[in-house]
């Protein structure tokens, strides 16, 4: 539809200096905006009740026959990437059961009692996602839309609840899950735990293959139920974890093959010596400190009777290192070092390529800058690390409100 377009305005400016027009423009790109969308919206208003079937429908069944009450009704506001403006509501009578309704929504595409479209809810999340809500605050009234925090907030939870996530049979049979301590709101330390489960790619790289926030030493089970059906789907599943043990008892299939994370194996290590009240570089710690790294490094591309060679030897190392631990007066060390054994070198025993790299190390971060900005409840932080990490690591993107079908020339 054509749309006659005349905006006169008139502008009076004392001085010409750019930061006074840019402050200026501001106000005519608000009046613009709200002019150009009432124009287009009464013009589309009028060819709508022109048509035999109508672009919206009463409760009672009726799309055809109608008849206007208003065209003027008292003014909504609609929130934009753009920011806030004031529209019309424009009001009908159904000639079949006589009710009245606002159209105005329907032909701007926007739900029932919404004020946004949900291209603009989506836009809100993702910056509330990528950034605190504070700054999202200031960056946006810096650039003259007048977007409050608490909106940025309801966008967050009601988009990033929306998001699920799941493995995908295409990529590879291996994963790693590991989780990190959450600040919620009315509780000193880290309340909650954020649990994280990725899938490696093909191509390299990760993706998020599960997510759940709940207490400590549970809520794994809650992750990987949904994933059932489609780990079932691999021959063998590699899963790489810290150790900790929910995660163990969590999962419940009988293709997954744990694998204690080689990385994390020296970091455990040494807390456990600091429990033992060994000192740091002190010789005893050096030794026990060496040999570990040597055990836990893993030679790659060897051929089968080199890598069985290879497995003999470090679990003779690792058996003498556990008898010098308990020599030591190490218990905690022994201990810790005793309950990792069985499953440090389950994927080399089934010749999985699972090198311990602790990509999940990397997504913790990704969570981090942004959760350690202020505090949360559960089901809030849950929701915005859902967009955080389904942005970048499974490419999700808010999308953009498109100029499709939109053609302005300038006369
Ligand atoms: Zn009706």
């Amino acid at each position: 539809m054509k749309i006659e377009c005349n905006f006169n305005y008139s502008v009076e400016v004392e001085e010409c200096n750019i930061d006074y027009l840019t402050s200026g423009f501001k106000q005519i790109q608000e009046m613009v905006f709200t002019d150009f969308a009432k124009i287009t919206l009464v013009q589309f208003g009028d060819s709508a009740m022109k048509k035999a079937t109508k672009p919206f429908c009463c409760t009672c069944g009726n799309n055809k026959d109608f008849i206007w009450k208003t065209k003027d009704a008292k003014p909504m506001k609609i929130t934009t990437i753009r920011g806030e403006i004031e529209l019309p509501q424009m009001q009908v009578q159904c000639k079949s059961c006589g009710k009245k309704m606002f159209i105005s929504r329907a032909l701007l595409g926007i739900e029932k009692y919404q004020k946004m479209s949900s291209t603009t809810q989506k836009m809100l999340a993702f910056v509330g996602a990528l950034t605190p809500f504070r700054v999202a605050d200031k960056i946006l009234g810096m650039v003259g839309i007048g977007i409050d925090r608490m909106r940025v907030w309801r966008c967050v939870q009601k988009v990033g609840k929306t998001i699920d996530f799941d493995l995908d049979p295409d990529e590879l049979p291996l994963g790693e899950a590991d989780g990190t301590g959450i600040p919620i709101i009315g509780i000193k330390k880290r309340g909650q735990e954020l649990k994280v489960f990725i899938q490696k790619k093909v191509g390299g790289g990760v993706r998020i293959a599960g997510l759940a926030i709940g207490k400590y030493d549970a809520g794994w089970d809650k992750l990987f139920e949904p994933l059932r059906e489609t780990i079932l789907s691999f021959k063998n599943f590699l899963l790489v974890t810290d150790g900790d043990t929910s995660i163990f008892k969590g999962i419940k299939c009988v293709n997954v093959i744990l694998q204690r994370c080689l990385w994390h194996i020296p970091h455990q290590l040494k807390h456990c010596l600091w429990e033992d009240k060994v000192k740091s570089k002190s010789a005893v710690w050096l030794k026990i400190m060496g040999k570990i790294f040597n055990i836990v490094a893993i030679r790659h591309q060897l051929e089968e009777a080199e890598i069985d060679a290879m497995l003999e030897d470090k679990r003779k190392m690792l058996d003498e290192l556990i008898t010098f631990c308990e020599e030591s007066k190490c218990s905690h060390s022994a201990a810790y070092l005793r309950n990792s054994k069985p499953d440090m070198f389950s994927a080399l025993e089934k010749r999985l390529n699972g090198k311990a790299s602790s990509l999940v190390e990397r997504v913790m971060r990704t969570v981090n800058m942004r959760v350690n900005v202020g505090k949360w409840t559960p089901q809030g932080a849950l929701n915005a690390m859902n967009l955080r990490l389904a942005h970048y690591y499974n490419d999700w993107r808010p999308g953009e409100p498109d100029a499709k079908g939109v053609k302005i020339v300038r006369l």
